[in-house]
């Protein structure tokens, strides 16, 4: 006897034994049960849901000589002849190849005879949107009216391309993608119905490959089953399907979370030179990245194998959220251009390689994860104070290699102005004057440059304080390196042009070093700070 498959030997017969839908099969037997059976129903969601499965059981159930409870007999001549497939009373049309008007008036022509076997005809169009216009325009009036023996079951994955002229006369009812569980419990029911042993990671894995979907979910199995035998491991999945193991990919991560692009490069060539296929690396990969997230949001109620646990936890702390929102951004961009791009093995690498180099993505998520590090190392700094000095001559290719604030050393050459001996005896002596509204509106004054985009200006201004004397606003650095690059000419044109928009006229600037500490009070300040740059971050940021 020639081999079925296993979606077709396991095809649900009945209402209660389609996995998943059960809002929508308790529905449809309560009709039956009351009587109260629509003449036209949509059947919509994705494939291998059910959809076809339940049009045909409903095909039977309201033909059926001796229903039980809403479900058909499937023993009675009916059933046996809707089975068959030799029933004239159920017509099965795949609107993919037959969509002209034609084919419309076709079934039209059959509408007025009635039923020759059970009670109702019953047409069961599938892939209805693939119709053409003129054929849902014939179709239209027979579903207004149509005879009381005859019952449409219209089924489609393409919701939004149903005429709403057709929608309105419909029944309609959404078939969800069916769950991980519930996918795993029933290939579990016919493993061992099949005699067939196999592990649990090996049944989990073959349901999230078949996302959601029963019969992809059976069809990967039967490919698998094909290839183990009477026993099926998580690593013979992998092997017949070309999918990386975890360990792999959470290596992978590894790679990632150290910035280790020639690991990831070396890895990644192992992977491809044991058989592994490029867009199963790279969803991998993605899927990876997706757990990460979720254990970090919500660890205690996160579900998984004690070994991916193990995974999780090993390297959930080496990243932030922002930046595993930019991993998944950088491997969907990758996936997304496998359709458009021949070399599938360039764009992996080029993905492996942003992955590994943050400082080379600068698009909006990229730059906010950066932006997240940076305030969290500054949080780092401030909670314990000054850390041993930055290597000056270090190159500073990513953002973690800016160099820490440090404390001011002994000796300094950089040209600076004191102010004037006289400032502790005069502190606001010229009220009302420009400078003494720019010193009393020093934090509006920071707040324009962060809205003007020029965040590094405002970061070497943290904490630090204006005193105006004489008309001139003293800015008071401590630290030499800052007080050096706050004094180039670029910057300070920046600076004043910002205190022209805050106080409205010119004033003359000086950066000065001053003894009296000003220096950051606590992360309070910083965060007080960040949130003003934050304001008006997204919309006037530019990279200058
Ligand atoms: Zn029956």
């Amino acid at each position: 006897m020639a081999y079925q498959a296993l979606y077709r030997k396991w095809r649900p017969m009945k209402f209660d034994d389609v996995i998943g839908q059960q809002h929508i099969t308790e529905t449809i037997r309560n009709e039956i049960n009351c009587g109260t059976l629509a003449h036209a129903y949509l059947f919509t969601g994705t494939r291998g849901t059910g959809k076809t499965t339940t049009a045909k059981i409903l095909s039977r159930a309201v033909n059926c000589v001796s229903p039980i409870d809403g479900n058909p007999c499937n023993e009675c001549e009916v059933c046996k002849s809707i089975l068959g497939e030799v029933c004239l009373d159920v017509q099965e049309i795949d609107a993919a190849s037959n969509t002209g008007v034609d084919n419309i008036r076709d079934i039209i022509s059959q509408v007025n005879y009635v039923a020759t076997t059970g009670k109702y005809k019953v047409f069961i169009i599938d892939e209805v949107h693939m119709l053409s216009k003129g054929a849902f325009n014939a179709l239209l009036k027979t579903l207004e009216e149509p005879p009381a023996h005859v019952i449409f079951i219209l089924a489609t994955t393409e919701i939004q391309q149903i005429p709403a002229t057709i929608l309105s006369r419909c029944q309609r009812f959404d078939f969800k993608t069916i769950s991980i569980e519930d996918i795993v419990s029933n290939i579990k029911t016919i493993l061992s119905s099949e005699g067939i042993s196999a592990t649990d990671d090996a049944l989990e894995y073959v349901a999230y490959l078949g996302d959601g979907s029963m019969r992809d979910s059976l069809s990967i199995l039967d490919q698998c089953l094909a290839f183990s035998g009477d026993e099926l491991t998580l690593a013979k999945v992998t092997d017949v399907v070309g999918a990386v193991d975890d360990k792999t990919l959470y290596d992978f991560a590894g790679d990632v979370a150290s910035g280790d692009t020639v690991s990831a490069l070396r890895r990644f060539n192992d992977c491809v030179s044991s058989g592994k296929n490029f867009d199963n690396i790279a969803k991998g990969l993605l899927s990876v990245f997706r757990e990460i997230i979720m254990y970090k949001i919500n660890r205690d109620n996160f579900s998984a194998s004690k070994i991916k646990k193990q995974y999780l936890e090993s390297c959930a702390d080496k990243f932030d959220v922002p930046f595993l929102v930019n991993c998944i951004n950088v491997l969907t961009d990758c996936i997304v251009s496998f359709k458009t791009f021949s070399s599938q093995r360039v764009l992996c690498e080029c993905a492996l390689i942003r992955l590994t180099t943050p400082s080379m993505n600068d698009d909006y998520d990229a730059l906010n994860a950066r932006i997240s590090s940076l305030e969290s190392r500054l949080s780092a700094i401030l909670q314990s104070g000054f850390p041993a000095p930055a290597h000056k001559d270090a190159p500073s290719a990513d953002i973690d290699d800016i160099p820490l604030p440090e404390p001011p050393p002994q000796s300094d050459d950089v040209i600076e102005y004191a102010p004037p001996a006289q400032q502790s005896a005069l502190p606001s002596q010229q009220e009302g004057s420009a400078a003494s509204q720019a010193e009393s509106k020093w934090n509006d004054i920071t707040s324009a440059l962060a809205a003007n985009g020029k965040i590094t200006l405002c970061a070497l201004l943290f904490g630090v304080k204006a005193k105006a004397v004489d008309n001139i606003l003293y800015i008071c650095v401590s630290n030499p390196d800052n007080r050096h690059t706050l004094s180039e000419k670029t910057n300070l044109d920046a600076i004043k042009s910002a205190i022209a928009s805050v106080v409205g006229s010119d004033v003359t600037v000086r950066i000065s070093s001053d003894d009296i500490q000003t220096s950051v009070s606590g992360d309070d300040d910083l965060f007080q700070s960040l949130d003003a740059m934050g304001k008006d971050f997204p919309s006037n940021f530019n990279l200058d």
